[in-house]
């Protein structure tokens, strides 16, 4: 098998996809045909420049943007079973650390048992929870309602859960628009993060998921989760490269210190190790 063909099979292997396949090619042909880059290490060193690059040069702003007006509000989206409610338990306990006073709102009203799940958290990291008063209540009026309890009683960050689905659902998506507005009414420059969370183990179908959910409601960053289990992650990197979008967060597990803030370098590492 000759050189090409080697870093093909090893970045397609690592989930990267075709298309940022042949672009990290591309970037290295010029070294291959000069005979740059000979020994094993050497191609992975150039296989991780190139995969670095791709991750930060359109900045790597890991921070979260929370801007001066309180309450900060994040909203938490993505797909069914990615680990939306877990990353907000996980979020909340690290920003709890940092001090920040936090209320999480249970605005997944879709899955029946979502708005428990998030009250186990809450319990967790001792943190307070706004849930709907009413079954079937809209989402939208659940996050409005959090977030103006969050402006009164001098919250720091209102955490916004929302409900998953799928993200070619219709009805899931306009739910979306509608709670990114009713947030909007009550923070004026609100939701200040909408964090898009992508299953590491999803492969190539995080392309067309982010792609979706930018398009419909802007996302400002992802969180990369279960990248404790055999998932490498890779596709993300083609993600970020074609939206522009930064990764914020790992998720390395179920625990609540189990959210780490994105290192593109140990990632990279992670990869070709
Ligand atoms: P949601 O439907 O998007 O809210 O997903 P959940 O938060 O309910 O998570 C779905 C499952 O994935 C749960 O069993 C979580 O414990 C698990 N999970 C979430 N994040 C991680 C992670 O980073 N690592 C591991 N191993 N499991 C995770």
């Amino acid at each position: 098998m000759n050189l090409k063909s080697l870093i093909l099979q090893a970045l397609l292997v690592s989930d990267f996809g075709p298309r940022i396949t042949i672009k990290i090619v591309e970037r290295l042909r010029e070294d291959i045909l000069n005979g740059k880059l000979k020994s094993g290490s050497e191609i992975k060193d150039a296989l991780k420049k190139s995969v670095l690059d791709l991750l930060t040069s359109k900045g790597s702003n890991t921070e979260l943007r929370l801007g001066f007006r309180k309450p900060a509000v994040i909203m938490i989206v993505g797909v069914n079973g990615g680990g939306k409610t877990t990353s907000l338990g996980k979020l909340a306990y690290r920003l709890k650390n940092e001090g920040a006073k936090i209320l999480m709102a249970a605005g997944d009203t879709f899955r029946a048992a979502a708005s428990d799940q998030l009250e186990i958290w809450a319990e967790r990291t001792g943190c307070e929870i706004v849930v709907a008063e009413k079954e079937n209540a809209k989402a939208s009026s659940v996050l409005s309602q959090a977030v103006k309890r969050g402006k009164e009683q001098g919250f720091d960050v209102v955490l916004c859960d929302t409900s998953g689905r799928l993200h070619t659902n219709y009805s899931l998506m306009e739910e979306l628009i509608a709670c990114k507005k009713a947030v909007e009414k009550v923070v004026r420059g609100a939701p200040n993060e909408i964090l898009l969370v992508l299953d590491g183990n999803t492969g190539l179908n995080m392309l067309p998921q982010a792609r979706e959910f930018n398009e419909v409601v802007g996302i400002t960053g992802f969180i990369l989760t279960k990248l404790d289990g055999s998932a490498r992650g890779g596709c993300v990197v083609s993600v970020v490269d074609e939206l522009g979008i930064p990764v914020k967060f790992v998720g390395v597990g179920e625990g609540v210190e189990d959210l780490q803030p994105f290192d593109a370098e140990a990632f990279v590492n992670a990869i070709f190790s």
